[in-house]
């Protein structure tokens, strides 16, 4: 069983120092479990069922301005592309292949591609957001597919804007609507992706002289007001382009503005609990969690952003940082039945549908979740990196040889992960190294049966085991997943949320008829009696509930007995969710521990 075993733990910089991890083809990979099936969901139930000719398509045939002057087409190409490779479903094909061609027909000579009428060209809202998705939409299309006449078309918009906005170096979109940052959102993408398709100076130049993007440092404004200079998505898109630029000429100044935004986030309670930043679509500090709480669109870029940080830094916490707005904020954002997508996800209050399936934030909710398959495996050359933990396939490559690798589990229902060698062209020593949560006081592993290793001083790192893999080789892991009461802090403080690994729970009325004309604010709750988790198909099948005992906060306390005897907690995405946080008697009390983000060095 164990024998010729060449077993050894370390931590993993001793492996990937200086390295940046690769993402897994898209086709490479399948995934099941509750991250699969919101893949799932969301193409089948929405991207494929959605009016594409109507909705998305019609407006850059008729070209005439509707609505609020933006589709998002360019990220739903993106989507349709990603899903359409992932999938190799001939119908998602016909769908990606109909809204590319349908578009490239559009196309005027002069290589504008977009939906206004000649006079409102550029400059009104939001064409050139628009166009450079597009852009970016197309670069995907001749990326995955190689399709060059998404190339040529891709150009031909590239060419247009340089040549429309080069002669107004100060003009603002929108004349002076928003700041110059939100209007021209995705622009720095859309040229630099030109550039590294096309190697064409031009699109380099653009970025760096007219869009000025190595100069900027824009600083972080809390609040929507004014021109809305705070708008997050904006800012951090920007972070992203220079992280990007970064990657194509190394200065690591561009760096700067996202270390200015990860400080805000960990430090400054610019995060919420539930993975996500921003209100009213701006930053925000106040950890208030109602209303506009969390635009999708900023949900989808934060998760981005974490995943590349993870590539380039191999630090590990950015995948905590991932899984918390994956299985909270982000699954969060749509209905159960996958058609239905938010524009905001409020952790208080009633949470609404947005009513299009156009727009900035369905279009971006599609694009990540097409992203989610290349977030659990990495590799670099002679190792195995796994980030995500999900029942899952996927075909690897190792020191150039070819590794089927697949996970049995229940995550995020409990912490024990099966990692399994199905194909191997040969006996071959290599590590497989995991991330160990954050939260995971005590982990175990063991490999085909063996003695358990056990270490607990590895929360937040990386567990590297090298072994002799072959054929049938598996790799049990147990994080021992344990509910948390976690502290809040600015608007939550004196109220605390309850965890179980990186799920957040959450307070409906239809789960407790007994609160159905209740104030929920006003519930305070005992932690001791918090019991769980139990098994509850509210959300997913095989999801879980907590209940605990509370009373009536304006009771005075110590009390003769509970007003609540039983408050069920369901998981976040519950779309009846109304209360996250809960009073406590005693914010102190042992048993209530801060956020482990919260201040965590990174
Ligand atoms: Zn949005």
């Amino acid at each position: 069983m164990s024998t010729g075993i060449l077993l050894t733990c370390m931590l993993f910089t001793a492996v990937g120092t200086g390295t940046s991890l690769e993402s897994v083809p898209l086709d490479w990979v399948k995934v099941g479990g509750e991250i699969g099936r919101r893949i799932d969901i969301t193409v089948y139930n929405n991207t494929m069922v959605m009016d594409i000719d109507g909705e998305f398509l019609e407006p850059f045939i008729r070209k005439e301005n509707v609505g609020g002057g933006y589709i998002g087409i360019g990220k739903t190409i993106d989507a349709l592309v990603r899903f359409a490779k992932y999938t190799n479903d001939p119908k998602v094909i016909e769908r990606k292949d109909h809204v590319v061609k349908t578009l490239l027909d559009a196309q005027e000579e002069d290589g504008y591609i977009g939906l206004f009428k000649k006079s409102d060209r550029v400059w009104k809202l939001w064409d050139i957001h628009e166009i450079a998705y597009i852009i970016y939409g197309l670069l995907m299309e001749y990326r995955f597919f190689r399709n060059e006449s998404a190339l040529e078309g891709a150009k031909k918009a590239g060419d247009y804007l340089i040549q429309n906005m080069s002669p107004y170096p100060e003009r603002i979109p929108g004349d002076g609507d928003v700041c110059w940052e939100m209007g021209t959102t995705g622009v720095e993408t859309a040229m630099l992706c030109l550039y590294e398709d096309t190697k064409d100076p031009k699109y380099l130049d653009f970025v760096k002289s007219y869009m000025k993007l190595d100069q900027w440092d824009g600083p972080i404004v809390k609040g929507r007001w004014g021109h809305i200079q705070g708008h997050a998505y904006a800012h951090l898109k920007r972070c992203m382009a220079k992280m990007q630029l970064n990657r194509i000429e190394t200065n690591l100044d561009l760096l700067k503005p996202s270390r200015k935004v990860l400080d805000f986030i960990l430090k400054d309670n610019g995060m919420v609990i539930i993975g996500t930043c921003g209100q009213h679509e701006c930053w925000h500090d106040t950890q208030e969690g109602s209303a506009n709480l969390g635009e999708t669109c900023m949900t989808a870029y934060l998760i981005r952003w974490w995943d590349e940080q993870l590539r380039e830094t191999n630090n590990s916490k950015f995948g905590d940082l991932m899984e918390r707005a994956i299985y909270n904020a982000l699954f969060g954002a749509q209905s159960l039945d996958g058609r239905k997508i938010r524009y905001y996800t409020p952790f208080e209050g009633k949470r609404v549908y947005f009513d299009q399936d156009c727009y900035c934030c369905p279009c971006n909710f599609r694009r990540i979740i097409a992203e989610l398959p290349q977030m659990i495996y990495y590799t670099k050359d002679n190792f195995i990196y796994i980030n995500l933990f999900t029942p899952s396939k996927a075909t690897l490559t190792v020191d150039n040889m070819s590794v089927e690798i697949e996970q049995e589990t229940d995550y995020p229902s409990d912490g024990i992960v099966k990692v399994k060698i199905n194909e191997i062209s040969q006996e071959k020593a290599f590590p497989i190294a995991f991330r160990v949560p954050l939260w995971c006081k005590e982990v175990k592993a063991r490999i085909d049966s063996g003695d358990w290793m056990v270490k607990n001083d590895l929360a937040g790192n990386i567990w590297t085991i090298v072994n002799l893999w072959k054929k049938g080789s598996v790799l049990e892991i147990n994080f021992g997943m344990k509910m948390r009461v976690i502290r809040g802090t600015q608007a939550q403080a004196g109220r605390v949320a309850i965890m179980y690994g990186p799920q957040v729970f959450c307070v409906s009325r239809k789960a407790n008829p007994q609160l159905a004309d209740k104030d929920l604010r006003l519930i305070t709750i005992d932690p001791k009696t918090i019991e769980g988790p139990f098994p509850d198909d509210t959300v997913r099948k095989g999801g879980l509930k907590f209940t605990v005992k509370g009373w009536n906060t304006l009771n005075w306390y110590p009390l003769v007995k509970y007003d609540y005897e039983n408050i069920v907690l369901t998981e976040f995405p519950d779309p009846d969710g109304e209360m996250t946080y809960l009073h406590v008697h005693n914010p102190e009390d042992p048993i209530i521990e801060n956020d482990k983000f919260w201040n965590s060095n990174m």
